[in-house]
């Protein structure tokens, strides 16, 4: 399976790529097959049935309001965050909505949306089911789609089947596993990011993938740069407030944590970046999946402080950061998984904080053993977290949760460099630990909101 830098991060909204990018998507894809097959102007009504993850915790997550952008044509990556809320409010209080803003039908988001908390379909905890019916009540249209994990989407045929359109692409170093990616960087004497830069080539040309990469990190920072200047509480009920902005303000001014914490200056800032992009994350935001939303916190906030304070940081810096983080990414996404509601949280915070980790290392000069190390040891003190979301919502544990794992990348990184890149444990073996791990894991710490924190906090 090949997976390219812009696969694994992709512009978005928030607050969730599994739960709010993924089902946007799927719904415009619906829309759209409704247009091709010339049905469109015949839907008199539609039904969206949503199962798993998506029925236990889509209200907190905004599932069903991305559904309803999708049916009216929006994508995550161009839709204004603004205007959802005018949007949706619009369509509850019309009890209308726009098919891809051509054909306007009747639409209840009360009954035609429609959350099932016990229920899954078989393929995976995220499953949605859209039906479209004529004035006839005649079914035109039906199909079942489930959103994997990082925004991307897959879709049953009309036998049940699963259609994975996998890219077949040939890469010219295509890798399966870690120890095959270190053997191709010895081999051809080569960096992990020379690796990816080569692969990347069969989609793009090389002007391209960089410029992409910078504008991917130019999205991230604006994300960043809204969240420290955001103030007010996060929507859903729970009445969290944002801290990013306050904290802004005071590392900007000396106050009395300076004496508590004066060789360690770089993780205020550190947890700053994080907690603002998570923050907006969480208010619906523009977000940039790295490799999900629940962790796009991580990577951006690692790589700022790469910008910051890493002596020598430049544009090739971040390219290399970026390239290298994908092969990590890539290998989670094809050994084990980066879905919350598959393998918990340690499958996104825990992937994320090995990707930092190994893009880290290697801006800040490291080799690919050290870059490997790095990202072993990222993942390694993930293992095991599990995805509890107080009220569904992509708030508590998660947001602090991504300043933890930014400040875990770090420290994964130097401990890395300051060695020879030998180890005890390998990437290969954690990655399957992981994916082993999660499949023993109860489901009800897998992003259903049934255990843990979301069952011993009170939501007030
Ligand atoms: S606990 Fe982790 S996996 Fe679950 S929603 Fe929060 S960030 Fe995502």
């Amino acid at each position: 399976m090949a997976v390219s830098l812009f696969d694994l991060f992709k512009v978005g909204i928030g607050p969730s790529s599994s739960h709010t990018v993924g089902p946007m998507l799927a719904a415009q894809k619906f829309a759209q097959q409704l247009l091709t097959g010339k049905k469109l102007n015949q839907v008199a009504k539609l039904s969206c049935h949503l199962y798993g993850s998506l029925g236990a915790t889509g209200k907190g997550h905004g599932t069903g309001e991305a559904v309803l952008m999708g049916l009216e044509g929006s994508l995550p990556e161009t839709i204004d965050p603004d205007t959802v809320n005018e949007r949706v409010s619009r369509i509850k209080h019309q009890q209308s909505l726009a098919l891809l803003q051509q054909h306007p039908i009747p639409f209840s988001i009360d009954s035609d949306l429609i959350f099932y908390r016990r229920e899954s379909l078989a393929y995976h905890a995220n499953g949605m089911k859209l039906q479209a019916y004529d004035d006839a009540q005649q079914l035109l249209l039906e199909k079942v789609y489930y959103s994997v994990g990082g925004g991307f989407v897959v879709q049953e045929n009309d036998q049940g089947e699963i259609q994975i359109v996998e890219d077949t692409t040939e890469l010219p170093f295509a890798f399966h596993s870690c120890a095959e990616l270190l053997a191709l960087c010895s081999q051809h004497k080569m960096t992990i990011a020379e690796i990816v830069l080569e692969n990347e080539k069969v989609w793009r040309t090389e002007a391209e993938i960089r410029a992409g990469i910078l504008s991917l990190w130019q999205t991230m920072k604006a994300c960043i740069d809204k969240g420290m200047r955001s103030e007010g509480t996060l929507p859903g009920g729970l009445k969290v407030k944002r801290r990013a902005a306050s904290l802004y303000r005071d590392l900007n001014q000396k106050t009395a944590m300076d004496m508590i914490t004066p060789s360690l200056g770089a993780m205020d800032w550190v947890n700053l970046y994080a907690l603002a992009v998570n923050e907006e994350n969480a208010g619906g935001g523009r977000i940039v999946t790295a490799p999900t939303n629940g962790a796009a916190g991580i990577i951006p906030a690692v790589l700022n402080y790469y910008c910051d304070f890493c002596p020598r940081s430049d544009k090739d810096g971040i390219i290399k950061f970026m390239l290298t983080a994908t092969a990590i990414g890539s290998l989670f996404k094809e050994n084990a998984s980066i879905s919350g509601a598959e393998v918990g949280c340690q499958g996104e915070v825990g992937s994320a904080c090995a990707m930092a980790a190994a893009g880290l290392a290697a801006a800040t000069g490291g080799s690919p053993a050290q870059i490997e190390n790095a990202a072993e040891i990222g993942m390694e003190h993930n293992l095991g977290l599990t995805c509890d979301p107080i009220g569904g919502l992509v708030q508590v544990p998660c947001i602090e949760r991504n300043a933890m794992a930014a400040m875990k990348a770090i420290n994964s990184a130097s401990m890395a460099l300051r060695g020879d890149g030998t180890h005890y444990v390998s990437l290969d073996k954690v990655i399957k630990t992981m994916r082993d791990t999660g499949r023993d894991m109860n489901d009800k710490y897998k992003e259903t909101s049934r255990g843990g924190l979301a069952v011993n906090v009170i939501e007030c």
